[in-house]
């Protein structure tokens, strides 16, 4: 069956669960009225069911290639690129000023899911260029908004972000990269990096690396990092792409999974560079690019596991084994059917906390609300980390469920863990995004976190008298999650890192529990939504429970465990 983008699902979703109306009745997004917000998404899903999803498999299976210095794109992945930027998807969400449409990034995140269900490996290109975009336009002097941004929102020029070094991954701080003052407004970088996405391509004019180096003056750690645009070919005096910057592609990485992106080794040997941001201020200024990718990469793990459910949906409709309970085929079997009816609950969970934080990020642009800002703040570290599981768990339980045929690449149902798996681990692993939301995202005590609570505590309240079975095993466990929150911010940081992965994951499900019973209200109990509801909240809500356990632990028992007893 071939891939149908969920653009109804984020219809039901901005209209009944995360308050889209809300964005939508601010000044900021005056124009996201409903009519157009439903084009939008009918418009991108139509291009991505046609254009993107047919690209999935040439990525896979011929995978981007460097030819004498130069990437060349898998088949077809040109035109793919093409339909992208020619449709304003690339600078949906950018400012109008530089020819960007100035939509919510609400909307931007449901279509790059759509982009990403259709075509993963393709779709992380105009996801770094959104992000970099975004980098740009708060952080960036005129001279560089004027020359780059309208190429970058049109996909004339496509961006990329450049981090990561061989003793730099999870540590940024420890980056060696150089960067030295020419003393005529340039600077001269000189490092190496390692796994840059879509670090080149052959279609587009120009691509734009923002690069973390340090100054000569900038100190040990992240507090001496500094961000550079250092561009592949350097804009001559009208602008267009002159001579090559002295920086190349090494070598391209050989992955597991997502072939048709190019993940490259880059050398930069004095390559001409232009400070964006303030000197040594170059954390502050990759961490608006962050935020955004982040949020950005959880929906791709979001994206997967819609298009392998689909895949798997489709194979159980066809395949018949057994004498099952119902009908012909193994659908009708207990536990293929409960694997299905999981995967599409949890779909449904990660879309929403993704919308809900997507919602809150513009709540945040239109009014500059702190409440706003500490929801989207919270809620970002979940989105990746939960929407990218949920995009490994699917993908693997969408092999379990077409059995030994999972398990051969030509049924397509490996590419996609194979494709998701690295979601976990790039733009912070995940590990690291619970370490996030349990430090940093808890320095207010907790403040963020029990808002949040609050609100669905009211909420389930409110269902109590219509739909007890549903409300009150989600009040429950949110009261265990604020029990969770009280005991987590009154810990030492390293007690809290032990139970980070759990704390994360039981907020998710908390979150689940809300969100599905907000869609059983507005669909009805007796509805696909309602019953969905039911599944969700009896057989997956409950894992909240020894997921608190889990995160209270502490940290002993970890350090009592020695290092030679893990070798013994
Ligand atoms: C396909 C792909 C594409 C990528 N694209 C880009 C890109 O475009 N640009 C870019 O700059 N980078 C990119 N990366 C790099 C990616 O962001 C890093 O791989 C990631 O940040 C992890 O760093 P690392 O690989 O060095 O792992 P490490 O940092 O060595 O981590 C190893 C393990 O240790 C854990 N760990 C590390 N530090 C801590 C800590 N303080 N506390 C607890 N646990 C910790 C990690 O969670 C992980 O489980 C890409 C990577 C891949 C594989």
């Amino acid at each position: 069956m071939p891939y149908r983008a969920p653009a109804a699902d984020y219809q039901f979703l901005l209209d009944h669960i995360v308050g889209f109306d809300e964005v939508a009745a601010t000044e900021r997004f005056a124009e996201a009225t409903p009519d157009m917000v439903s084009a939008i998404l009918d418009e991108a899903a139509k291009m991505s069911n046609e254009v993107l999803a047919p690209l999935n498999r040439n990525g896979d299976l011929h995978p981007a290639k460097l030819e004498n210095g130069v990437v060349r794109t898998s088949p077809g992945f040109a035109d793919g690129y093409k339909a992208i930027a020619e449709g304003g998807w690339i600078g949906m969400a950018a400012s109008p000023e530089y020819g960007g449409m100035g939509l919510p990034f609400s909307i931007q995140n449901a279509v790059n899911e759509m982009m990403g269900g259709s075509c993963l490996a393709l779709q992380l290109n105009p996801l770094m260029s959104q992000g970099q975009i975004e980098a740009l336009e708060h952080h960036a002097s005129d001279a560089i908004k004027d020359l780059y941004l309208p190429k970058l929102i049109s996909g004339e020029w496509c961006g990329t972000m450049n981090l990561t070094e061989p003793q730099a991954g999870s540590d940024v701080g420890a980056l060696k990269s150089k960067a030295e003052d020419n003393g005529d407004g340039t600077y001269a970088i000189s490092g190496q990096k390692i796994y840059i996405s879509w670090a080149d391509n052959d279609f587009s004019e120009n691509v734009c690396h923002l690069v973390l180096a340090r100054l000569p003056d900038g100190v040990p750690g992240t507090k001496g990092i500094s961000l550079f645009m250092v561009p592949k070919l350097i804009p001559d005096e009208n602008g267009k792409p002159g001579v090559a910057n002295s920086l190349k592609v090494v070598s391209l990485e050989h992955k597991m999974g997502l072939h048709g992106s190019p993940t490259a080794v880059m050398q930069y040997d004095g390559a001409t560079g232009w400070l964006v941001g303030k000197p040594h201020g170059g954390m502050a200024a990759m961490f608006t690019m962050m935020n955004n990718a982040r949020v950005g990469v959880g929906g791709q793990g979001i994206a997967v596991a819609e298009a392998a459910y689909q895949h798997a949906l489709a194979y159980a409709q066809e395949r018949k084994q057994g004498k099952a309970a119902e009908g012909e085929t193994i659908l009708g079997h207990a536990d293929v059917r409960r694997m299905l009816a999981q995967m599409k609950a949890d779909v449904f969970v990660a879309r929403a906390i993704a919308a809900a934080c997507a919602a809150a990020i513009d709540m945040q642009t239109a009014t500059g609300a702190p409440e706003w800002t500490a929801r989207a703040a919270l809620l970002t570290p979940i989105a990746k980390a939960f929407g990218t599981d949920t995009g490994i768990e699917v993908a693997q339980q969408g092999i379990q469920v077409h059995g030994g045929m999972g398990f051969i690449e030509e049924t397509g149902a490996a590419q996609y863990l194979r494709d998701v798996r690295v979601t976990a681990i790039y733009e912070g692993t995940n590990g690291i995004q619970a370490m996030d939301l349990v430090a940093r995202k808890m320095m207010d005590g907790g403040e963020a976190a029990y808002a949040l609570i609050d609100e669905i505590e009211a909420y389930a309240e409110s269902c109590k008298a219509t739909m007890p079975e549903l409300a009150g095993p989600v009040f429950t466990a949110a009261e265990t999650l604020r029990e969770t929150t009280e005991w987590l911010v009154e810990q030492e940081m390293n007690d809290r890192f032990a139970g980070a992965v759990s704390y994360l994951r039981m907020f998710a499900r908390v979150l689940g529990g809300y969100y599905h019973l907000c869609a059983a209200n507005a669909a009805g109990l007796d509805s696909a939504r309602g019953r969905l509801a039911t599944i969700y909240i009896q057989r997956l809500l409950p894992e909240h429970g020894s997921l608190a356990d889990q995160a209270r632990q502490g940290a002993d028992d970890l350090y009592a465990l020695s290092e030679e007893d893990l070798v013994a």
